[in-house]
């Protein structure tokens, strides 16, 4: 693989697992230095670093901030910044609860928007000036499909998840300008993931496996007959592949997307 990241440093919060060490093992393969992040064990934490540096990349180091403490963001992004970085900024943790809007508590709805979005205001605040110092700077937001259509006992995620876009799309406004081709620009867009196979759908999974006998596989068919016309799921790859080509020079003009792997969710 060509690697056009050489010389950059890249953040991924919640790279332990799931999307976020897809996602970084993408952008150690293209040659970035990557911190990896998240709330993990010893163990995840090793074998996330493990992975990271066999797909490539020249360097790795760990950040345990808990998004829901914006003084811990705060130190995390002094110590990124002493390191030089980040170059490239993946807001990826997230978290989910599926409960009706009249049950979903007030401790809900402030975890969801404190780790799904408030996390993202945190560190895009603390990062993206000095990106346009540089003339180089990649922010890529793994929102979902639910920060551009709607479900049902969803509202805590989907109002992080919407909110995430605008956000995004307000900074790649007040940043188009930074830079130039030739440095690479300063760029911010969103993922927006349909469902993919990762722990976070494990108890929406399992809710339908038990309907139909624990049969997994059964459950998952019926998530994606609901939802997702290509009745496949992604792999994380797939998102991390698309990451690394946001960071890439050639992507210097797609800012403010919002772009959906989602195969076809949000077309019907
Ligand atoms: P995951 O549960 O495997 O990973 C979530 C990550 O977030 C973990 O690394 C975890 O350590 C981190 N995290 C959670 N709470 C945190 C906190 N308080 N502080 C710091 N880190 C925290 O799930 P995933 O599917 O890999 O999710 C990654 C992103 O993709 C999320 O934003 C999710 O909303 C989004 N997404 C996933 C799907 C899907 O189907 N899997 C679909 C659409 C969007």
């Amino acid at each position: 693989m060509e690697r056009y990241l050489e010389g950059k440093t890249a953040l991924v919060t919640g790279s332990v697992q799931g999307i976020g060490l897809a996602i970084a093992r993408a952008l150690a393969g293209a040659g970035a230095r990557i911190g990896l992040h998240g709330l993990a064990t010893q163990d995840a934490i090793d074998r996330a670093k493990a992975e990271t540096l066999a797909a490539g990349a020249p360097e790795t180091r760990f950040f345990d901030a808990d998004l829901r403490d914006a003084a811990a963001i705060d130190a995390m992004m002094d110590a990124v910044s002493q390191w030089g970085g980040p170059d490239i900024l993946v807001n990826n943790a997230g978290i989910q609860h599926t409960v009706s809007l009249a049950e979903a508590t007030p401790d809900i709805w402030n975890a969801i928007l404190a780790v799904n979005l408030s996390g993202a205001f945190h560190t895009m605040r603390r990062a993206m000036p000095a990106m346009a110092e540089r003339g180089y700077g990649r922010v890529v937001n793994i929102a979902s499909v639910h920060g551009l259509v709607a479900s049902v006992n969803k509202a805590p995620y989907v109002a992080s998840k919407f909110g995430l876009v605008g956000l995004s799309r307000v900074a790649a406004l007040e940043y188009a300008a930074a830079g130039d081709r030739k440095s690479g620009g300063v760029t911010v867009n969103c993922i927006c993931p349909g469902w993919t196979e990762t722990a976070i759908i494990g108890p929406q999974v399992d809710a339908r496996a038990a309907a139909h006998g624990g049969d997994r596989a059964a459950g998952i068919a019926e998530l994606l007959a609901e939802k997702q016309p290509s009745r496949r799921t992604s792999d994380p790859a797939e998102i991390g592949a698309l990451a690394a080509w946001l960071a890439s020079p050639l992507a210097h003009n797609v800012t403010g997307t919002a772009i959906p792997v989602d195969g076809g969710w949000t077309a019907q």
